[in-house]
C-alpha cells in the first residue's frame, strides 16, 4: 500500500486519476454530512450529488481552482520554495483563484503578491486534477517584464532565478510544476510574442 501522491510513480496514469477521483469523492462525502442551509442530514441523491432531507438543497463536489506559473527571464526561470512544500526542493509560484477573478488576473496577482514580478505573454500550458484534497491545478507560463524580486515571507521561504545549468532540486513528476519545468528544459514552450 502507498499514499495517493506516491502512487503516481507506480500506477498507470488512468488508475492514478481514478484513485484521485475516489479520494476526492470520499473527502466530499465526509465534509457534506449536513446541509449548509438548514443543518439537516444530507442524503446521496445521484452518484455525485446529495440532497438535504429537509429543505431539498442539492450539493455537488466542489473544486478549489489554483494556478501555477513558470516565469521565464532570458535563460532563467523563477523558482521558489513555499512554506507549504514538503522537503527542501524549489517549485513554481502558485495560488488559489479568488472569487470574481479570471485565471490570467490570478496569475498576475499571485506573482505580484508573492514575488513583485510583472509578466506578459501569459499562456495556457495544461491542467490536472489535484486531489489534495479537491483541487484543479491550471498551469501557465509567462515572460518576465519588470520588478525586483521581493519574496512574500509569509508564503515563500526562499527563491530566485535559475538557469538550466544550475537548477536546484525540483518537484516530483506527479506535479504540474515539474511538467512545466521539463517542458521548458526540453524547449517545448512557445517563445514569447511580445504581446
Ligand atoms: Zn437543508
Amino acid at each position: 500500500m502507498t499514499g495517493l501522491r506516491a502512487s503516481y510513480d507506480v500506477l498507470p496514469r488512468e488508475l492514478y486519476l481514478k484513485a484521485g477521483k475516489g479520494a476526492e469523492i470520499l473527502y466530499w462525502d465526509k465534509n457534506t454530512k449536513f446541509c449548509g442551509v438548514c443543518g439537516a442530514p444530507m442524503k446521496l441523491h445521484t452518484d455525485i450529488s446529495k440532497r438535504c432531507t429537509n429543505c431539498g438543497k442539492e450539493v455537488w463536489p466542489q473544486l478549489a481552482t489554483a494556478i501555477i506559473v513558470l516565469v521565464r527571464r532570458g535563460d532563467s526561470i523563477l523558482l521558489v520554495h513555499a512554506h507549504n512544500l514538503r522537503g527542501k526542493y524549489y517549485g513554481l509560484v502558485a495560488g488559489f483563484v479568488e472569487t470574481g477573478e479570471t485565471l490570467e488576473e490570478c496569475v498576475r496577482r499571485e506573482l505580484m503578491e508573492e514575488t513583485g514580478v510583472r509578466v506578459e505573454n501569459i499562456r495556457y500550458f495544461g491542467s490536472q486534477p489535484w486531489p489534495y484534497p479537491c483541487g484543479l491545478m491550471i498551469g501557465f507560463y509567462a515572460d518576465y517584464v519588470e520588478g525586483d524580486l521581493h519574496l512574500q515571507r509569509s508564503e515563500i521561504a526562499y527563491g530566485g532565478w535559475f538557469n538550466r545549468d544550475k537548477l536546484p532540486d525540483i518537484p516530483g513528476k506527479v506535479s504540474m510544476a515539474r511538467m512545466l519545468i521539463d517542458a521548458w528544459l526540453e524547449g517545448r514552450l512557445a517563445e514569447g510574442c511580445g504581446g
